[in-house]
C-alpha cells in the first residue's frame, strides 16, 4: 500500500480538502508555498509516464479538479503552478501519481 493510499484508507491523518469518487487532494505535509496540495487518483498509478490509455478519462477528471480545487483555494486570480514529479531527476518520491498544486506568491522559472 503506498503512503498516498494509507491516507485515502484514512490510516494516516491528512489535511484533506476535497475528495470525490476518483480522487483526494490534501495538504502537502512540506509546504513549498503558501499554498501547496497534493491531487491523487484513488487508484494507485506510479507515476505519469505509466497511466494507460484505460486512464484517460480518469487523467481528465484529474485536470478539472485541479482547476476546482485553486478555484475553491482562491488561486484562481492570482495563479497557481501544477506540478507532477516522474522519477529521480524529476525529484518523485512517493511512486503514487500525485499533481502538486502550487500558489500564494509568485513563483519562478526556471525551477531548480
Ligand atoms: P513528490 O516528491 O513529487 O513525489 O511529492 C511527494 C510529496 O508528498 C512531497 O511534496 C511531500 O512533502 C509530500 N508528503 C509526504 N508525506 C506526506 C504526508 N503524510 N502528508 C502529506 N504530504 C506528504
Amino acid at each position: 500500500m503506498t503512503l498516498f493510499e494509507k491516507i485515502i484508507a484514512r490510516q494516516i491523518p491528512a489535511d484533506i480538502v476535497h475528495e470525490d469518487e476518483h480522487c483526494i487532494a490534501f495538504r502537502d505535509i512540506s509546504p513549498q508555498a503558501p499554498v501547496h496540495l497534493l491531487v491523487v487518483p484513488k487508484k494507485p498509478i506510479p507515476r505519469i509516464g505509466e497511466a494507460m490509455i484505460e486512464d484517460q478519462e480518469l487523467l481528465g477528471h484529474l485536470m478539472l479538479a485541479v482547476g476546482e480545487i485553486a478555484k475553491n483555494e482562491s488561486l484562481a486570480e492570482s495563479g497557481f503552478r501544477v506540478v507532477m514529479n516522474h522519477g529521480s531527476h524529476g525529484g518523485e518520491t512517493v511512486p503514487h501519481l500525485h499533481i502538486h498544486i502550487l500558489g500564494g506568491r509568485p513563483l519562478e522559472w526556471p525551477p531548480g
